[in-house]
């Protein structure tokens, strides 16, 4: 996708504090955290928002869930944290593209505002 941010990220032409990548996806801290350890995974393919998950996309999601758990024991986050995306406006989804934010370090609220 030509006008898409993360997708410049993940290609490279937009830098980024690259935590972790493969193939598949990237890691990278985000720009404005909200926690003490506050960092994205996305599918390097585009895809636009959660509410675009289908089957012949989906399994790109259950290994961003492995990598999340293999960098929260790298980062020492035993003490939990918390993954959350966002998808369409009522949930404040500003970046059109998939993305797993990862929230650490501090003790989260619940239910989210
Ligand atoms: P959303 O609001 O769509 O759930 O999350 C988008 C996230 O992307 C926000 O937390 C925002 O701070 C982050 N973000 C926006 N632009 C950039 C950028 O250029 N670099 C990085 N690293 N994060 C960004
Ligand atoms: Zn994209």
């Amino acid at each position: 996708m030509q006008d898409c941010l993360f997708c410049k990220i993940a290609a490279g032409e937009i830098p980024s504090n690259r935590i972790y990548e493969d193939d598949k996806v990237l890691a990278f801290y985000d720009i404005d955290p909200q926690a003490p350890v506050h960092f994205l995974v996305i599918p390097k393919e585009h895809i636009a928002s959660p509410a675009c998950i289908t089957p012949e996309n989906s399994a790109v999601v259950a290994h961003i869930f492995t990598v999340i758990a293999k960098l929260a024991g790298e980062l020492g986050l035993e003490n939990g944290y918390r993954v959350v995306t966002n998808s369409g406006p009522d949930a404040g989804q500003s970046v059109g593209h998939l993305h797993f934010h990862v929230l650490a370090k501090r003790s989260l609220a619940w239910p989210p505002g």
